[in-house]
């Protein structure tokens, strides 16, 4: 497994060093607006801890970010007047990842409606 590169724009946004809009944070999680969303409303749920991915994610890390999913999913519902949610989540270069530290994707959906494209 490659190790965690603490250069990664997540861990700036965690260190301050590079703004984010901030959405919700608790003593594990961090909650911040896609600088690119592909729907309205497109979150990114990130650990405090340095992880590459869910591959490399202790069991820990992994309860703490899905409780906030979960939490920041329900908000999103009624915030976002959605009907339903979207998740998104990619591991190593392979796999679609693009920024390696740990995130999820939440994309509120409206009946009938598209992802945009990224980008
Ligand atoms: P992924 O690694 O393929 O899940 O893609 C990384 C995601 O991070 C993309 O949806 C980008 O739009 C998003 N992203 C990249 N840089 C920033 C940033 O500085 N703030 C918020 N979102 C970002």
């Amino acid at each position: 497994m490659t190790q965690y590169d603490s250069d990664n724009i997540f861990a700036k946004i965690l260190r301050g060093e590079i703004p984010a809009h901030r959405i919700y944070e608790d003593e594990a999680t961090f909650v911040f607006m896609d600088i690119m969303p592909r729907a309205d409303g497109h979150m990114l749920v990130i650990p405090k801890t340095p992880c590459r991915n869910m591959l490399d994610a202790s069991p820990e890390q992994l309860a703490a970010v899905m409780a906030t999913v979960q939490k920041i999913s329900h908000a999103a519902l009624e915030a976002f007047d959605a009907q339903g949610i979207t998740l998104q989540q990619f591991n190593e270069a392979a796999g679609g990842q693009e920024v390696f530290h740990l995130h999820f994707h939440i994309l509120p959906r409206r009946d009938g409606d598209a992802l945009r494209p990224p980008g």
